[in-house]
């Protein structure tokens, strides 16, 4: 069976025992924070359990390393929507030491792009159309010096409401620990 299959033939016994409603809630963050965070698979339930978050709780934003690379991007855009639409009025990002963006080249991915079949003319199109490819899969050096960047575009973002505490943090994804980066006043 594959990991679809599994999952599907599960999901018909989750919902036909009911087992979803230990987790009725709304769509409105019962703590008021937004956070991002990173997609590694050691945070899936250790950061949820560690920060004592419960479903309905937080609107928690993922991404590869919690980063924020363009101030106009998707993941800016999730930050402000909950901040003006989803009643969050706090924002955190936490990045996590250990993260798989840390040091994080672009080249081997090209590489590995090109021999699994991308046509090699299309890094010509896009280098022609302005994209930067290289900085696009490019990581960070520095955990908790990415997540000052972060929480540094948030803070300065025209569409932030005034006196919105941002905050930044480093969680340990063994420990579950929490390292302040950044706290808000
Ligand atoms: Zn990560």
């Amino acid at each position: 069976m594959s990991v679809m299959d599994s999952i599907l033939a599960y999901n018909k016994q989750f919902v036909k025992n009911k087992e979803y409603e230990r987790y009725e809630t709304t769509k409105f963050p019962d703590k008021k924070m937004v956070i991002l965070t990173c997609m590694d698979t050691r945070l899936l339930e250790l950061l949820p359990r560690a920060m004592d978050l419960n479903n309905g709780d937080a609107k928690i934003i993922k991404n590869a390393g919690a980063i924020i690379s363009d101030p106009f991007g998707n993941t800016m855009r999730s930050i402000i929507v909950a901040l003006y639409e989803l009643q969050a009025d706090e924002v955190a990002v936490i990045g996590h030491y250990g993260c798989g963006m840390t040091g994080l080249k672009s080249e081997p991915i090209i590489e590995k792009a090109l021999e699994q079949g991308m046509d090699p003319s299309s890094l010509d199109d896009l280098n022609y159309a302005g994209v930067d490819v290289e900085k696009w899969l490019q990581g960070f050096e520095d955990v908790e010096e990415n997540v000052r960047n972060s929480v540094d575009i948030i803070r300065r973002h025209p569409f932030l409401p005034a006196n919105t505490p941002v905050h930044g943090l480093a969680i340990s994804p063994e420990t579950g620990e929490l390292t302040v980066v950044e706290k808000a006043e």
